[in-house]
């Protein structure tokens, strides 16, 4: 804020000492050389038109209003010069999209057209060049002069500025090198517009004017598609990256990153929708992920909200116009915002907010192509999903959701590799059975049998929490597969997990009687150890080894026993 107002003060002051007194010192030496009448007007009404259309190159708008100022310039001489690009510097006011307060921008834009067309019409004066000349090749000589000391100077002061207020500016950048083409472009049609009216009066105006228009016109049009299709290119190109992705996180991830360099936002959201809230899932702030949290919102609050329960897209150029509908969380200096339904087949899935720091940095047809790309993250996550759960669902068993034996294998093959490299130090395999359990299915039937089983892998679930992986190696045999224990650690935790089954009840329903009853039922386990490196350097001998720890040293020796492997 500080500094704002310092440079407000500075540029309010510049423009006071200079402006409106050389205007009234040229007015004084360098009257106009022509009447104020229609003429005029119809030359001011032209280049108010024209300032109206900009071409946008690279993001960029040029200003096409030189081929009206420059013959008025010719005509009338530097006075008038100098108000008509002061009132099309006024509609450049309106459109153009700096993020900086009117207040700031025009004793700027006021104070650089004034000194610019000062410095290029006196230039022209001093060289030798006349005002209202008939003679085409003086006034094409002296125009180029003063056509190029305007570009030049206009860039000089553009540079000098951005260094002055620390913001690094390349002198010749490739907005620079438009600038100047484009310019000169213009440059014959001042001439001729100039000529021409000087033969042939005010329709000189109309005759030149209308294409001239027409053209730009046209030509704004063309380059409008010309970003349409780029957009839809980028749309495609995201879309088939996306369904690349087999994972929830990475399309979700993927999405975000993409979607924020595409639209330039420095702000992307995406909020879940779900049990009638909005839960953010991602957030994406100045090119980084945020891991905080922001608790969960009705889900028609805020833009989200809005977006939501109107069911229609949103664009806002300024922050202004979407002040009031915020809910708890805002974005930190966006402006600019865009917000969509992410759906599938008619079902809400959530919504897709993108944000940016500068006014008007979102146009409409870029709204369009946000709700295709949100349709593309619907399908994409969608079958993302589908894979996972499908992955998860070969990976388990149905009835204890412990791994099954098919996970476990990779795994063990996996860790024993690591071993072998070195990267391990141990890895230690638990092996249990429960004793005689063919006689508890015989005595309360089998669907007691399994529902001892779920509790028996939920007990081992429990005491192995995060150190260790549990998997359904068989029937009623469990297995526990440790990176960080080595045997001593291992046959610890055995002895632990024994002794706390012994002493479990398990609850089961016995159908096999007249009614059903809850009956407790105490089991036991039978447990074998091996360990790597030491009893094995290979993952299915390390199963084996385990395996017969177990029937020689723990079910031949009495049952309920651990024993570790020995060769
Ligand atoms: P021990 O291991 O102590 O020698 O005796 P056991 O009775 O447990 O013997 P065995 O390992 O040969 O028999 C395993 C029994 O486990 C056979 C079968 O009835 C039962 N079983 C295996 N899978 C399941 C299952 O998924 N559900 C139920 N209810 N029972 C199962
Ligand atoms: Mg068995
Ligand atoms: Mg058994």
């Amino acid at each position: 804020m500080e500094v704002t107002v310092k440079r407000k003060v500075i540029l309010w002051s510049l423009w006071l000492l200079i402006v409106p007194p050389g205007l009234l010192l040229i007015y004084r030496y360098f009257p106009p050389s022509g009447p104020f009448g229609t003429e005029l007007i119809a030359f001011s009404v032209l280049a108010v038109l024209t300032a109206f259309m900009p071409l946008t190159i690279n993001g960029t708008p040029l200003y096409l209003v030189q081929w009206v100022t420059i013959a008025v310039f010719l005509k009338y001489g530097i006075f008038v010069e100098i108000l008509l690009s002061q009132l099309t510097m006024i509609v450049l006011l309106f459109r153009s999209r700096s993020n900086d307060p009117r207040s700031i921008r025009f004793p700027f834009n006021s104070f650089m057209f004034f000194i610019l067309s000062a410095v290029a019409g006196f230039t022209y004066l001093l060289a030798g060049g006349n005002i209202g000349s008939f003679d085409l090749l003086h006034v094409i000589y002296f125009s180029l002069i003063y056509q190029l000391v305007y570009i030049v100077a206009n860039h000089i002061f553009l540079y000098v500025y951005s260094m002055l207020i620390g913001e690094y500016k390349r002198f010749l950048s490739i907005d620079t090198i438009w600038d100047f083409v484009i310019t000169f472009l213009v440059f014959p049609y001042a001439i001729t517009l100039y000529i021409t009216n000087a033969f042939i009066g005010l329709p000189a105006l109309l005759l030149l004017g209308i294409p001239f228009l027409m053209m730009t016109a046209l030509l704004r049009m063309y380059n409008n598609s010309e970003r349409i299709n780029n957009d839809l290119k980028k749309t495609g190109a995201i879309g088939h990256q996306l369904a690349a992705r087999l994972s929830v996180d990475e399309v979700l991830d993927q999405f975000v990153l993409k979607v924020a360099h595409m639209f330039r936002a420095e702000f992307a959201y995406i909020l879940d929708y779900r049990n009638g809230k909005l839960q953010m899932l991602r957030m994406f702030e100045n090119g980084e992920f945020q891991s905080f949290k922001v608790p969960p919102v009705r889900y028609n609050k805020g833009i989200a909200g809005l977006v939501l329960v109107t069911d229609t897209p949103v664009i806002y150029h300024k922050k202004k116009q979407w002040n009031h509908i915020i809910a708890d969380y805002v974005p930190e200096g966006a402006e600019s915002l865009m917000a969509t339904l992410i759906s599938r087949n008619n079902y809400t899935e959530g919504v897709l907010v993108l944000a940016s720091k500068k006014k008007h940095a979102f146009v409409s047809h870029q709204l369009k192509i946000l709700d295709i790309l949100s349709t593309h993250l619907a399908v994409a996550h969608e079958k993302a999903e589908y894979v996972e759960t499908a992955i998860a669902k070969s990976e388990r068993c149905g009835l204890t959701k412990l791994y099954n034996y098919r996970y476990l294998e990779e795994k063990l093959t996996d860790c024993m590799q690591q071993v072998n490299a070195g990267e391990l130090e141990h890895l230690s395999l638990v092996m249990m059975d429960i004793d005689h359990f063919k006689a508890i299915n015989d005595e309360y039937g089998h669907q007691s049998g399994n529902d001892i089983l779920v509790q028996l892998a939920g007990i081992i679930k429990e005491e192995v929490g995060s150190e260790g992986t549990v998997a359904r190696y068989g029937g009623e045999e469990f297995v526990v597969l440790f990176t960080d224990y080595g045997k001593d650690l291992t046959l610890l935790f055995a002895e632990k997990l024994r002794q706390r089954i012994e002493d479990t009840e398990f609850e089961i329903q016995s159908d096999l009687g007249e009614e059903r009853e809850t009956l407790k039922v105490k089991i036991t386990l039978s447990i074998g150890v091996s360990t790597a490196p030491e009893d094995s350097d290979e993952a299915m001998s390390l199963i084996r080894n385990a395996d017969r720890a177990l029937y020689i040293g723990a079910k031949q020796a009495g049952r309920n026993k651990v024993a570790a492997y020995a060769k």
